[in-house]
C-alpha cells in the first residue's frame, strides 16, 4: 500500500512493535502518516522500525519505549510522558502478549502464571488506567483494540494458562468498552486466528507456517477498527481471509 496522510497528526501506541503482528501493525499505521510510540523489550529491532518508518518518509521516524510491560509502573509514567508531550493519544494497540508454557493446568508454576497475568492482563489494565484520559481527548475519540485468541472460549487442553490471561482480558475490555460506550472512544477486541510469527511457531511447531495468514495480511484488516471511523465498540473482530 502507497503512503497516505489519512492519519496525520494522530498518536498511536502498539505494545510488541517489535516483530509479528504488533510491527505489521504499526507499519500500517504509519503508512497511513500516524505517529507509532512502539513498545516492546527489543531495542534492536524497534531500531529497525524506525529506520522503516523513516524509510516511508517520516522524517522524524517513530517513538521508541524500550520497556518490560511486567514493569507496570512503568506504564504510568508513559501516560505522564505522552500527556506532556501530545496531550492526547488517539490509537492504543494492546498487542504484546506471551504464549506462556503448553502444559496441563496443575503443572503450571506460580512465576509462569503470574507472568502470563502480567503481561497478557495486567500491563494492559495498567495501560487502560494510564491512558484512557489521553484517548478521551482524541479528536472524535480515542481507538483502541486489544489483541485476543480463540484460546480465550475453546477449551484446548494445555493452553489453560495463555487461555486464562486471555479470558479475562477479553473480560476487562468488554467491561471498558460499555462503560465508554457515550464517550466517543472505540474499543474493540481482535482475534488474529493463527498468524505467521514467533509464537505461533513456538506454539505449533509441526506446522507449516506458509499456509498460515502473514501478520501484513492480518494488519491490514484489523485497520478499519483503528480508523477514526471505526463503526462499531464492543466487539470481539475475528479476522477472515
Ligand atoms: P510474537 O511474534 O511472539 O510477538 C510478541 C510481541 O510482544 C513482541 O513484539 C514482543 O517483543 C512483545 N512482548 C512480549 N512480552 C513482552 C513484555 N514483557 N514487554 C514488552 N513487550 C513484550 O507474537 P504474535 O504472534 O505477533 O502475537 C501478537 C498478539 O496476537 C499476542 O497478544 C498473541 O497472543 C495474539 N495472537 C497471536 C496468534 C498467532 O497465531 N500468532 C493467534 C492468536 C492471538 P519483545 O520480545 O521485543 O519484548
Amino acid at each position: 500500500m502507497a503512503a497516505t496522510s489519512e492519519l496525520a497528526g494522530q498518536i498511536a501506541l502498539v505494545t510488541g512493535a517489535s516483530r509479528g503482528i504488533g510491527r505489521a501493525i504499526a507499519m500500517q499505521l504509519a503508512r497511513r502518516g500516524a505517529h507509532i510510540i512502539a513498545l516492546a523489550r527489543t531495542s534492536g529491532a524497534l531500531e529497525e522500525l524506525d529506520d522503516d518508518i523513516k524509510a516511508l518518509g517520516q522524517s522524524d521516524g517513530a517513538t521508541l519505549v524500550p520497556l518490560d510491560l511486567a514493569d507496570h509502573d512503568a506504564l504510568d509514567r508513559l501516560g505522564r510522558s505522552i500527556y506532556d508531550r501530545w496531550g492526547k493519544l488517539d490509537i492504543l494497540v494492546g498487542n504484546a502478549g506471551i504464549l506462556g508454557p503448553i502444559t496441563p493446568v496443575s503443572h503450571i508454576t506460580p512465576k509462569k502464571w503470574d507472568a502470563l497475568l502480567a503481561v497478557n492482563l495486567t500491563a494492559n489494565w495498567r495501560l487502560i488506567r494510564s491512558l484512557e484520559p489521553l484517548l478521551k481527548q482524541a479528536d472524535p475519540g480515542g481507538r483502541a483494540v486489544f489483541l485476543s485468541s480463540g484460546a480465550a472460549t475453546n477449551t484446548k487442553p494445555y493452553w489453560g494458562g495463555y487461555s486464562m490471561s486471555k479470558a479475562a482480558l477479553e473480560s476487562i475490555v468488554r467491561m471498558w468498552a460499555a462503560e465508554s460506550e457515550m464517550t466517543g472512544m472505540r474499543i474493540n477486541l481482535f482475534n488474529p486466528g493463527g498468524t505467521r510469527t514467533e509464537m505461533r511457531a513456538a506454539a505449533m511447531p509441526g506446522e507449516d507456517p506458509a499456509q498460515l495468514p502473514a501478520p501484513e495480511q492480518v494488519a491490514e484488516f484489523v485497520m478499519p477498527y483503528l480508523l477514526p471511523d471505526c463503526p462499531v465498540n464492543g466487539e470481539l473482530i475475528n479476522y477472515k481471509a
